[in-house]
This record gives structure tokens, C-alpha cells and sequence, in this order.
């Protein structure tokens, strides 16, 4: 039986010599180089989330991580911030 992967439209991590599926987006800016609005983004596995995470922060370049859309991650992440009452509107 020949079952096609799921998963082959994910995204690989952006380190070097990865190739596995990138679960979070890192979202970076050099404001040496970049507008202050600009991001550039870097994808990252579970696994390389902290040591991509950590070259950028040691040059203050990051500016948030967030989830990429698509990988299971997401959903735990929106489950556990989801937990602020929402709120009213008109
Ligand atoms: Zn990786």
C-alpha cells in the first residue's frame, strides 16, 4: 500500500542542513538594513527554534515567533491563548 505523505506540502526549516518540517515562523528585522515595518521571516523546526531564535536575539533582530499556519503547533498554541474572555462588542 502506497499512502501519499500528508505532510509533503510543509514548509522546510530555514537551518542550514534541515529538512525537517518547519513548525514555527520566526519574524526578524536588521534595523540596519530593514524599515522598522519590515520583517523578513525565517522558518524553524521544533528543534531549531531556540538556536535560530537565540542568533537572532543575540543581535536584538527578533521580533516575534509565531506559529506557522498549517502545523499542529498552531492549534495547541491558539488552545492555550485562547483562554482570555472575549470580550464585547457592539
Ligand atoms: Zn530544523
Amino acid at each position: 500500500m502506497t499512502h501519499p505523505d500528508s505532510s509533503a506540502e510543509a514548509l522546510p526549516c530555514s537551518a542550514r542542513g534541515c529538512r525537517a518540517a518547519a513548525r514555527w515562523a520566526l519574524r526578524w528585522n536588521n534595523p540596519r538594513l530593514h524599515a522598522p515595518e519590515r520583517r523578513k521571516t525565517w522558518l524553524a523546526c521544533d528543534e531549531h527554534r531556540s538556536s535560530l531564535g537565540d542568533f537572532l536575539g543575540a543581535r536584538a533582530f527578533l521580533r516575534e515567533v509565531t506559529p506557522l499556519a498549517g502545523s499542529p503547533t498552531l492549534e495547541e498554541w491558539t488552545r492555550t491563548t485562547k483562554s482570555r474572555p472575549r470580550e464585547r462588542e457592539e
